[in-house]
């Protein structure tokens, strides 16, 4: 009996979470769940959209799975996702985007991993309004410093990178490929441009890359890499990014595969792990049974293969497959018109792949 942290969150959250508990269950693996609400409606209630009960929960219990939690506008709060990403210090955020025959997408064998640093870069929100004593003070230190000056009437996003935050990241991304018997790993950066950021983060790649003789290695430059994504993405395998071109490049790995509907993801740090779809809470859709479940779902695949249960998320991945290749109990956005009136609901996804479960 595995106890985990069941968070459904906002908008149709609540919806594809529920789907997600029914097809985890029908697995045959016993979970307990600990339920704990967070999100929009917690923030009206409880004053905070991230209470400290829901914290204390995935301390306890490690491993969490969570539907999208939509950020307060004009609150003063942060995003939920990003601040339990770094309070629990989940530092690697990882996204598997392959091919299912039946979605709809341009390409048809395409297996990549996203390894995504989650706390550092130009995403770990060190900034200064323009005009701000802080935004002053850097670019005075700036000119002091160096002989460039940087105009007064801007804004700065600080981009720090470390030798501890880049070799977690790439050991992770390693011990992943290793696991899973992957072939190589690619590291993705400016170094020509950003020597002492994105170039220390290609140097501690590189050094880590020594201790794994038995996968390749390489690097490849931000913007090349887009191209060869969009060119010939079956040349790669595990890509290792800092945050921000990691955020970026795991759409594009999404839009690949058909879209944000199929890409799940996990947040992984050396105590807990929180897993969840790559998209957010769609809130124009809340109550209508109708987004798409499969995102969260294959995020249940990810937290089986965590848990140790391969087996169960084998016959779940495969159940999924089964759905999505036959393209009858789909939602509308995997229909080839998104107004297709034999549109499956969402909880008639989840019906489906539960059905393929027990044939
Ligand atoms: P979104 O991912 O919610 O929606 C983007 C588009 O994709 C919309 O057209 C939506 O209808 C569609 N879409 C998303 N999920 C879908 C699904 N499961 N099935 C079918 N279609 C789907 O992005 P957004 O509108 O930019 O964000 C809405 C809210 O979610 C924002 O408050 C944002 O901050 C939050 N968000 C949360 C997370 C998270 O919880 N991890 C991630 C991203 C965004």
């Amino acid at each position: 009996m595995y106890r985990i942290t069941l968070i459904p969150g906002d908008g149709t959250g609540p919806e594809i979470t529920e789907a997600t508990r029914r097809v985890l269950e029908a697995t045959g693996v016993a979970f307990e769940w600990d339920l704990q609400d967070a999100g929009e409606d917690v923030y009206h209630q409880e004053g905070t959209p991230l209470p400290e009960r829901v914290l204390e929960s995935i301390k306890k219990n490690k491993v969490a799975i969570k539907g999208p939690i939509t950020t307060p506008v004009g609150t003063g709060f942060r995003s939920v996702n990003v601040t339990l990403r770094q309070t629990l210090d989940l530092f690697s955020c990882v996204r598997p985007c392959k091919t299912y025959k039946g979605a709809r997408t341009r390409y048809d064998n395409i297996d990549l991993v996203i390894f995504r640093e989650n706390t550092e870069d130009l995403y770990a929100g060190i900034e200064y309004q323009k005009d701000s004593d802080g935004a002053r003070a850097v670019i005075s230190l700036v000119e002091k410093y160096s002989e460039r000056t940087i105009r007064q009437d801007s804004g700065i996003s600080i981009k720090p990178i470390s030798v501890f935050g880049t070799e977690r990241i790439v050991r992770a991304a390693f011990e992943y490929a290793r696991a899973n018997k992957r072939r190589k790993v690619t590291s993705v950066h400016k170094a020509n441009i950003m020597k002492f950021s994105d170039g220390l983060f290609l140097e501690v790649s590189r050094e880590v890359a020594k201790d794994y003789p038995d996968i390749e290695f390489e690097d490849k430059i931000i913007d090349n890499m887009c191209m060869q994504l969009v060119q010939k993405p079956e040349l790669y395998d595990i890509l290792v990014l800092p945050n921000l071109y990691g955020d970026i490049v795991s759409d594009l790995a999404a839009g690949l595969v058909g879209g944000l509907g199929i890409a799940p993801g996990a947040n992984i740090g050396s105590e807990c792990s929180v897993f969840e779809a790559t998209h957010g809470s769609a809130p124009k859709y809340k109550g209508q049974n109708k987004v798409n479940p499969l995102a969260m779902i294959l995020s249940g695949v990810m937290m089986l293969r965590h848990l140790g249960e391969t087996e169960a998320a084998d016959r779940l991945d495969n159940a999924a497959a089964s759905v999505v290749r036959e393209g009858k109990d789909v939602t509308y956005d995997m229909k080839p018109v998104p107004d297709d009136p034999t549109a499956a609901t969402t909880s008639g996804m989840a019906d489906a792949i539960i059905a393929h479960m027990s044939n």
